[in-house]
């Protein structure tokens, strides 16, 4: 007969949302475990670009909206973490950069000036003098507006660590030989059997299920028997990667270039690959290349590259791509849900973050719907899960090593 193990809460999912949660729970003396299902941060997580938004993006299409209003208390509570001086102490995590850089052509710029003007967001861009801006864009030519922006860019990979190694004894894999863990519903309400290092089957009986599992939460629902209750949305992104051959680097840029459009054209963030400057490039070129192949999608970002950034050296460089889903709350319209999701059934509450952000907000809201603990934190001996690695190691949706194609094979030499 498998051990019975209760506790306040049992959390899917170790992306920001599960960690976040998992930490506030265990704050306030829950006894709480997280079971990812293949490595922490894996999803999602480690595949964003790692902004801390203060609500511009989402303004840039004209009045600011609900969303960005709701953003914008955000980087200060986040601020105060990345500094070590509130709960959870995110000291550890890499900051790339403290803001992120917004250009554009002609014209655009007066939309940013009436963005800086704006009371309603708090993070407003400021309008940068030739000599005030960052390389590669102070060899920008006339015509290209440049402004900076106070969002921090962090390095998803080392805030999933520094959220997760303080509480790595509660987070496993749940049963390595199935890779998901096994729910079930009963008269004890949810439960869920896991395999410890010994091998033995543990059933975990939890007061309230936190299902944070991103894109599996579908599946979770499902299992569970609430996929009408509790629908999800998946918005794809087909993201490019960009590097230079070995022995030359791309500069390092954090920015989202602004155009007509409300959402900005191309989004790049940086990472390092191998001592190598990799953008991993997102925005309107990663929604509206969904449809495209990957050969389509590296000719049109190089297209792009060469458009809005056309005084940057660009020769022998190598692409790739990465699809990947953002998986939020339903919207009846499709559309990016303002806030963040926790839809409830009884005592399952199945939560999307809808951005990094917002983190903080669903911790809190599960903690508050948790309540008082009732059960000590359990010791159980078993292997937590990997640490999951950048996008540009491991593809997150295949699971695949990233294959590169330099521009020439693209026939845009
Ligand atoms: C390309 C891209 C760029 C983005 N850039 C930004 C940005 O710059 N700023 C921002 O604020 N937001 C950004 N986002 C959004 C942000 O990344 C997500 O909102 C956030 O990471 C979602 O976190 P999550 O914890 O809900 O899910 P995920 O990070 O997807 O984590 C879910 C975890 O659950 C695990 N799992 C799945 N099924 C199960 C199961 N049955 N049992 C146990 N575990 C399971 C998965 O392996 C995974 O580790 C971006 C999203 C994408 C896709």
């Amino acid at each position: 007969m498998p051990e019975t193990i209760h506790l306040d809460a049992l959390v899917l999912g170790g992306g920001i949302a599960g960690l976040w949660a998992l930490r506030t729970l265990r704050e306030r003396g829950a006894g709480v475990i997280l079971l990812e299902a293949r490595a922490i941060g894996g999803g999602q997580t480690v595949a964003s670009q790692g902004i801390i938004h203060g609500g511009v993006k989402y303004a840039l299409g004209g009045a600011a909206s609900r969303a960005s209003r709701l953003i914008a208390d955000m980087p200060a509570r986040w601020g105060e973490s990345l500094a070590g001086n509130a709960f959870p102490d995110l000291s550890g995590a890499r900051v790339l950069s403290d803001a992120c850089t917004l250009w554009t052509g002609g014209g655009v710029g007066s939309r940013l000036m009436g963005l800086a003007a704006s009371k309603a967001i708090r993070v407003r861009p400021s309008r940068l003098d030739a000599s005030e801006r960052p390389p590669p864009f102070d060899r920008a030519p006339s015509g290209v507006d440049v402004y900076r922006l106070d969002e921090t860019v962090l390095d998803p990979c080392s805030l999933v660590r520094a959220l997760a190694e303080p509480v790595l004894d509660a987070i496993f894999s749940g049963d390595p030989r199935v890779r998901t863990p096994r729910l079930e519903r009963t008269d004890e309400g949810v439960v869920c059997t896991i395999v410890d290092a010994g091998g033995n089957e543990l059933r975990l009986v939890p007061r309230h299920l936190v299902a944070c599992a991103g894109a599996g939460n579908e599946q979770i629902a499902r299992d569970l028997g609430l996929e009408t209750e509790v629908r999800m949305q998946r918005r794809p992104l087909h993201m490019v990667l960009a590097r230079k051959p070995a022995g030359a680097d791309l500069p390092r840029i954090f920015g989202h270039c602004v155009g007509a459009g409300s959402k900005p054209r191309l989004t790049i963030t940086s990472g390092d690959s191998g001592g190598r400057t990799v953008w991993w490039i997102g925005g309107q070129i990663a929604e509206n290349g969904v449809d495209r192949s990957r050969e389509e999608q590296i000719a049109e970002t190089l297209a792009e590259l060469r458009a809005v950034l056309g005084w940057v050296d660009l020769e022998g460089i190598e692409l790739a791509t990465v699809r990947i889903d953002r998986a939020e709350g339903f919207m009846p319209d499709g559309s990016r849900p303002d806030e963040p999701v926790i839809r409830s059934v009884g005592r399952v509450h199945i939560c999307w973050p809808t951005k990094l952000a917002f983190a903080p907000i669903v911790a809190d809201r599960v903690s508050e719907l948790v309540g008082e603990p009732e059960h000590p934190q359990p010791m159980i001996e078993a292997e937590p899960p990997p640490f999951a690695p950048p996008p540009w190691a491991i593809d997150p949706s295949s699971h695949e090593e990233i294959a590169w194609t330099d521009a020439r094979s693209a026939g845009q030499a």
